[in-house]
């Protein structure tokens, strides 16, 4: 199927500002279609320990998340660069270098309560909206999204891999995702501290070896401004919170032994 040819703006983005017309439906069925794109390109470890223990935590900490139930969903990619990311509407991708650089279960909860936070504000929906709304008309994307229905969301998906949409979130989403992601994964029982401990491992791991965090220093902002940010909030996050938090788990030192002895060597993205 083809996109509508390009056509002039109808009106004013600065009119349009705040409209929300993708709705939760549509953002996981967009999300969906993206993560079977996904999958095609990317060496998914298929190890049911390790799955099963990260989409266990991936589902405690959803369940502290704001915002729409979404149906989150956990993939581990077999990468031994330390990243993850997520797609609109539930869609979490880990990889594998993540459970290798980290030293307990609490920075793992970190990482992924950040990609939980990305989904939960619906950054990516946001910003396929302004995107298309740079495009078309909000008259086509009616049409589209709206009375074409599945067809229009698998549309608007495909434009959104070929524009490359989910590269990269702005500063301000990063920002946010930090903060709401701490306070996804104090509110479901982990000591916030393990989200500052992956970024100061980050930073160690790039001077030691930048190629194993460089597609993270691309994307996202450097870990310095981020640890500034965190270390106060999760400070005052950690008194008020009711119950012991928790930073380790014999769980966590199962999968990480596996991961690093006894599965075969990850691949590499480059
Ligand atoms: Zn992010």
């Amino acid at each position: 199927m083809k996109w509508p040819p390009r056509r002039p703006l109808a009106c004013s983005l600065v009119a349009l500002a705040g409209i929300t017309f993708i709705s939760v439906p549509q953002e996981i069925e967009i999300g969906r279609e993206e993560n079977r794109q996904v999958r095609k390109r990317t060496a998914e470890l298929h190890d049911a320990q390790v799955t099963a223990y990260i989409t266990r935590i991936g589902r405690r900490l959803a369940k502290a998340a704001p915002g729409a139930k979404y149906p989150y969903s956990f993939q581990v990619a077999d990468y031994r660069e330390i990243n993850a990311f997520s797609l609109p509407g539930g869609p979490v991708w880990l990889n594998r270098g993540v459970l290798h650089a980290a030293g307990n279960e609490s920075q793992v909860a970190g990482v992924l309560a950040h990609e939980i936070a990305h989904i939960a504000q619906r950054h990516a929906a946001d910003q396929l909206e302004k995107t298309l709304l740079a495009k078309w008309s909000l008259g086509m994307l009616g049409a589209m999204l709206g009375n074409v229905g599945g067809a229009g969301t698998a549309q608007a998906a495909g434009a959104m891999v070929a524009d490359g949409v989910f590269l990269k979130f702005s500063r301000d989403d990063e920002r946010e995702a930090d903060r709401v992601g701490l306070e996804i994964m104090t509110k479901a029982g982990w000591d916030g501290r393990g989200m500052i401990e992956l970024f100061e491992t980050l930073r160690r791991q790039q001077k030691r070896d930048p190629n194993a965090v460089d597609v993270f220093f691309s994307t996202h902002p450097s870990p310095a401004d981020r640890i500034q940010n965190l270390t106060a909030a999760a400070a005052r996050l950690r008194r008020s919170a009711a119950r012991q938090a928790v930073r380790d788990t014999k769980e966590f030192r199962a999968v990480k032994a596996r991961v690093v002895l006894k599965l075969p060597a990850p691949h590499s993205m480059r």
